[in-house]
């Protein structure tokens, strides 16, 4: 057992968790996107006793305006058209309820809610356990499960308050191809993107790194199916973390799908959660070397609910300072958390 310095106690600022039922009245029937991987998430969250002593952020959906900071307002229109006529498929992925346009913009609202919690100070951390996920949205067209760009909405929000420099870190499975188009001509955001190669969308190249201004400030890296905690540290450490560093991001932001999970049925790849805990904790610190600790998690993909679930807590565990007793416990199954701090 070890005891952090005084002057920077991380485990006790308690980040702050945007839930919501609604979410999981976006009605997907049994698309593999659906209501039951946030039951499993609160089942975890509650069974661990997560739930309470946090920060208490209101929020609500995002109005048009704020979305169209990334949306073009006919796509806007054209989906909640779409949708008040009783919805269906916007292609082949990706489902539309009655009510899924109006959830996700309750989304991207939970996004700007933590945006704006983080920045007045009422919440540094925040986690966005929200559904539908949004970074397969490009600026004119959902697709791949998602409507709306609920990071990205979170990102150009950050900006509108007078930020300058926001770092989006997505390790979700797939290519974050919606937030790179958002932000392919910006230095505003650099967004590093760590997804298995090849997979949907079939973006996501290296030699993808943004143009004009924001050349350089697009980074992808594509691996191999099968890589597992040790390749995703090592990406980690030697290519986003020295550019993280050298853009000294004010607000960070994390894609936090879960699919690269060892278990999941989208993905291919040998990640545990515990690597998911281990990769939240670097983001972490990037946060705290150089945003004021400001981090928010948006839930993305991640379709095994069990998986899933100790995933959310292990990131969780990261975002509150914790280290890797909780989830820890889940697998046990006492529940009982200790104090160690094992990084
Ligand atoms: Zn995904």
């Amino acid at each position: 057992m070890t005891t952090r310095p005084p002057s920077r106690q991380l485990g006790r600022e308690r980040t702050a968790l945007f839930r919501s039922l609604t979410f999981r009245e976006h009605d997907t029937g049994s698309h593999p996107e659906n209501a039951g991987r946030l039951v499993a998430i609160d089942t975890a969250l509650e069974r661990l006793d997560l739930l309470g002593g946090r920060p208490d952020i209101p929020f609500s959906a995002a109005p048009d305006d704020v979305l169209a900071r990334v949306h073009d307002p006919r796509y806007i229109a054209g989906l909640r058209e779409f949708s008040a006529q009783g919805g269906g498929w916007l292609d082949a992925d990706t489902p539309v309820s009655p009510r899924s346009v109006d959830i996700a913009a309750l989304a991207a609202g939970a996004g700007v809610a933590a945006v704006d919690a983080a920045l007045d100070g009422r919440a540094r951390r925040g986690f966005v356990l929200a559904r539908p996920p949004g970074h397969h949205a490009t600026p004119s067209r959902g697709m791949g499960f998602c409507l709306f760009n609920t990071v990205a909405v979170a990102a150009a929000h950050a900006l509108d308050y007078g930020l300058d420099r926001v770092l989006i870190v997505d390790w979700d499975v797939h290519h974050g191809n919606g937030t790179q188009d958002a932000f392919y001509e910006t230095d505003q955001v650099l967004f590093c993107s760590i997804h298995q190669w090849p997979l949907y969308p079939g973006t996501g190249a290296a030699s993808e790194r943004g143009n004009c201004r924001g050349a350089g400030y697009t980074m992808n890296v594509p691996l191999s199916p099968g890589a597992d905690d040790n390749a995703y540290m090592e990406v980690f450490d030697q290519v986003i973390l020295p550019a993280a560093n050298a853009f000294q991001p004010q607000m960070v932001l994390i894609s936090a799908g879960f699919d690269a999970h060892a278990n999941d049925p989208l993905g291919s790849m040998q990640v545990t959660e515990r690597g998911f805990g281990g990769l939240a904790r670097r983001v972490v610190q990037i946060a705290e070397n150089h945003a004021d600790g400001r981090v928010v998690a948006f839930l993305e993909g991640g379709y095994d609910p069990m998986a899933l679930a100790a995933s959310v807590v292990a990131t969780l565990a990261a975002l509150d300072g914790e280290g890797a007793s909780l989830f820890d416990a889940l697998r046990s199954g006492d529940g009982e958390t200790e104090t160690r701090h094992d990084e």
